[in-house]
């Protein structure tokens, strides 16, 4: 007999048929007479409730369905009497697959704290909460895709492991095969990479953009969807060591086309979640956060704001001025903290923001430089609960005002000559931007540690699993 999902079950609208299922067991209760079990395979939210007849089936296989076991279950799909749910499955035989130990199964007892699940990472899945995250984290992978394909885009593979040093996002891992023990070192003390795998200094990459902007000027369009690694010590609710990117870059795209692609993008992305993981949003909604499908559904509504960082600067000096509090100073030239971009977003626009032409001090050599000699053609998409979800640019078309700015800030461009290639031949306007997968899951799932949308997240001092 074919096995079939318990998302398939659940929407069949034919009843008095025989089926096989097979999952874990979230409970088992009854009497003496009857046990009803509720089965979960993964496959959706919903559980299915098996009905067993107690007298039909040996005490001894009857012990061993507790929380946690994999059983299999043939039976009849029946219309359900109970309150809760439509079908259930009257079992004529359950073969358990493995056991679950009642007294070191972590997962008995409902509740759990989501810091004490992170601590059993390798069964978090199991249970509601994040078998919902990674079955939304699925389909906007595919809605990514999806979007970009319809588009005309090319999905682009950039590398993971790099030799330059100047991608200027943060700070980089190291990836060696040196005996860390027995260094080779100069008559300075500096490290020798001759005899190193790739002859010479390579980390793991901090961003796809430049290898990026290479194939834009060819293709077209493309987009980067991968991992992505920044070795910075922030332990905060929206950083990981290791996380996911997704990376457009469009040629003749001028900022304008870039902030119409990402607000275009980030709507075609939350649309398809309201449309295509609803059951699991509602839950999540029901759980933790009663405002997460309006607010999913508020973004949709209006236009972005699209302003300039002065401007902002502006905003948020009046709000100190009346007596606002933050943590961090407000002045022109100040990178802004998560408080002043949720300030912007959640209290005076209440809608998202995109902040344009930030100075050029506190942004990357190859945004695009102004003609006021001050700020860059920046643009940063921010979000409420989440701060800075996108950041992206158009990017220095002309080749001596990037080498320039190069020069300017020292930046060691040995290993970069290909790069300044793009600018020698053929060079021409194109725009680009960076969003972080699990800040976009953050957003959908409403979720408010980064560390609960990736099933192994890595951060300072944590590498299990
Ligand atoms: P932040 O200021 O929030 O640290 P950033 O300006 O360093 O971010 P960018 O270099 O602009 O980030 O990267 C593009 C996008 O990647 C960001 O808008 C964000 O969505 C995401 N991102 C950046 N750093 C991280 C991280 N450590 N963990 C998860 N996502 C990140
Ligand atoms: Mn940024």
């Amino acid at each position: 007999m074919k096995r079939v999902k318990i998302a398939d079950v659940l929407k069949s609208t034919q009843y008095d048929i025989d089926v096989l299922v097979k999952g874990w067991v979230r409970t088992r209760r009854g009497n003496k007479m009857v046990s009803f079990i509720a089965l979960n395979d993964g496959s959706v939210i919903h559980n299915l409730q098996i009905v067993v007849d107690n007298d039909k089936f040996e005490d001894d296989l009857l012990k061993k369905i507790t929380t946690g076991s994999a059983i299999g279950v043939v039976g009849k799909l029946v219309q359900s009497q109970g309150k809760g749910q439509n079908v259930e499955i009257q079992a004529f035989s359950i073969e358990v697959y493995g056991t679950a130990d009642v007294d070191t199964y972590p997962l008995q007892k409902k509740g759990h704290s989501l810091e004490f699940l992170r601590e059993i990472a390798h069964l978090r899945p199991r249970t509601n909460t994040f078998g919902a995250v990674f079955r939304i984290r699925h389909n906007m992978a595919i809605a990514i895709h999806d979007f970009f394909h319809k588009k005309g885009f090319f999905y682009f593979h950039t590398p993971i492991i790099t030799a330059s040093d100047c991608e200027g996002a943060g700070q980089m891992f190291q990836v060696t095969t040196k005996n860390l023990y027995d260094l080779k070192k100069d008559a300075n003390g500096s490290i020798i990479y001759d005899d190193d795998f790739f002859g010479k200094q390579a980390s793991l990459t901090v961003s796809g953009q430049l290898e990026g902007e290479l194939a834009a000027t060819a293709l077209g369009a493309i987009y980067t969807f991968g991992p992505t690694f920044r070795a910075e010590n922030s332990n905060t609710p929206r950083h990981l060591a290791e996380f996911w990117m997704i990376e457009p870059e469009v040629a003749f795209n001028d900022i304008e086309d870039n902030m119409n692609l990402a607000e275009e993008f980030i709507k075609y992305c939350v649309q398809w979640a309201l449309d295509n993981c609803r059951d699991d949003i509602q839950f999540l909604n029901d759980m933790f956060d009663k405002e997460l499908v309006a607010r999913l559904e508020s973004v949709l509504k209006d236009a972005f704001v699209r302003l300039p960082y002065t401007e902002g600067i502006k905003i948020l000096e009046e709000a100190v001025a009346k007596g606002h509090k933050f943590e961090f100073p407000v002045f022109w030239g100040a990178d802004l903290a998560s408080e002043h971009e949720r300030y912007l977003v959640e209290e005076h626009f209440k809608k998202p923001v995109i902040l344009t032409d930030y100075p050029k001090e506190i942004k990357a050599f190859y945004m695009k430089q102004n003609d006021d000699g001050k700020t860059v053609r920046a643009m940063d998409v921010l979000f409420p609960k989440i701060g800075e979800i996108i950041g992206g640019s158009e990017r220095e078309a002309d080749y001596d005002k990037l080498l320039a700015r190069i020069n300017e800030l020292n930046i060691p461009m040995k290993d970069m000559w290909w790069y300044l290639d793009t600018r020698r031949f053929g060079t021409c306007p194109h725009s680009g931007f960076g969003l972080g997968f699990e800040r976009l899951l953050l957003f959908v799932t409403g979720m408010a540690n980064i560390r609960d949308v990736i099933p192994f997240p890595r951060t300072p001092k944590n590498a299990e699993f």
